[in-house]
């Protein structure tokens, strides 16, 4: 069972985001990954493995201060426990890291729809399918809310999903 964290406020983003994970370790997983907005980007970093793997990635490339981060470890279900199959991921564009706790069922027809639409897939997973459709929507001029309300609508399964575009930070 995954862990999925997200933090807008006052604090260091990055922070509360890891010590979040840590909280969650006891669930069980295989990989784990932060993602935070900073000066209207997307940035972030995910590693197979423990967290402690994450961290140390961190700090030999560190994120910067921000208000504004998302987080996740991850329990496998489609493709292997990779550095790329871990959460978050990023919509083609970098405007959208998106995190996702569950199984899409019907993954495969989005990612096909996406696919002949030019969009270039950098994991196996279901959930990259989820961001990348979030990505074009709000790419197309939708806000964050209404775009994830239109994406979890083509969506089949279980999920709980958290995202943030760069592009919207509030
Ligand atoms: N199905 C997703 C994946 O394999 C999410 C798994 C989870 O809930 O951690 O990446």
């Amino acid at each position: 069972m995954c862990g999925i964290i997200g933090y807008t406020g006052p604090r260091v983003a990055r922070d509360v985001v890891v010590a979040g994970l840590r909280r969650m370790e006891y669930r069980g997983y295989d990989s784990a990954g932060v993602a935070i907005v900073a000066d209207g980007r997307i940035e972030y970093r995910k590693k197979a493995g423990k967290i402690t793997n994450l961290v140390a990635d961190l700090e030999a490339n560190p994120l910067p201060d921000s208000g504004l981060g998302i987080g996740h470890t991850r329990w496998a279900t489609h493709g292997g426990p990779t550095d790329d199959n871990a959460h978050p991921h990023i919509s083609a564009d970098s405007r959208v890291a998106l995190i996702h706790n569950g199984i899409i069922e019907n993954f495969a027809v989005l990612r096909a729809e996406l696919e002949a639409n030019g969009i270039v897939f950098t994991s196996q997973t279901d959930t990259e399918a989820a961001a990348q459709l979030l990505g074009r929507e709000v790419s197309a001029g939708t806000d964050l809310a209404d775009a994830m309300r239109t994406v979890c609508g083509r969506l089949e399964g279980a999920f709980t999903l958290v995202a943030v575009d760069a592009a919207e930070p509030h």
